[in-house]
């Protein structure tokens, strides 16, 4: 409704130890714990209220096989998809180029962003851009 808030629920999936607790916590600013699995934020994005509900579930799949799987999950279902590159202050130690990051993007057919929780860049504007993403397959609806 126009003048109420919307639920949104974001699944952080991808492999142990890429850091989706470390963002998930400092997003919904709270201590990181081993035995929380979800974080809620309710935030203004574009003038609009949301509450993000953060799911932080365990995966031991890379990216690659994680989106295959969500696309045959949800075939009919046009959920958005955003691929994040965590740990960008890691700079001497990067695995992934950020022109690598953008290609698989390409072919995954998703948003791209680098976060890094440790310094916090970005991190915010993920989740404003899930927000985003979720609303824009609702509007043209
Ligand atoms: P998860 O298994 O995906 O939930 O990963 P965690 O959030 O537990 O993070 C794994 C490790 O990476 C922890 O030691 C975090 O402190 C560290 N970490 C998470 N995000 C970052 C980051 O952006 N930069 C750096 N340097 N370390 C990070
Ligand atoms: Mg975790």
């Amino acid at each position: 409704s126009e003048s109420g808030n919307t639920y949104y629920r974001v699944v952080l999936i991808g492999e142990h130890g890429v850091g989706k607790s470390t963002l998930a916590s400092i997003f919904a600013g709270v201590p990181d714990s081993l035995d929380k699995n979800t974080y809620e934020r309710t935030l203004m994005v574009d003038g609009e209220s949301a509450t993000l509900i953060l799911i932080d579930i365990a995966s031991f799949e890379k990216a690659s096989e994680l989106r295959i799987q969500l696309r045959r999950a949800r075939q009919t279902e046009d959920i958005p998809i955003i691929l994040v590159g965590n740990k960008s202050d890691l700079v001497r130690c990067r695995e992934v180029s950020i022109s690598e990051g953008r290609a698989c993007a390409v072919v995954f057919d998703c948003k791209f962003i680098e976060t890094s929780a440790a310094v916090q860049h970005n991190v915010k504007e993920l989740f404003e851009g899930i927000v985003r993403q979720v609303r824009l397959r609702r509007d043209s609806k």
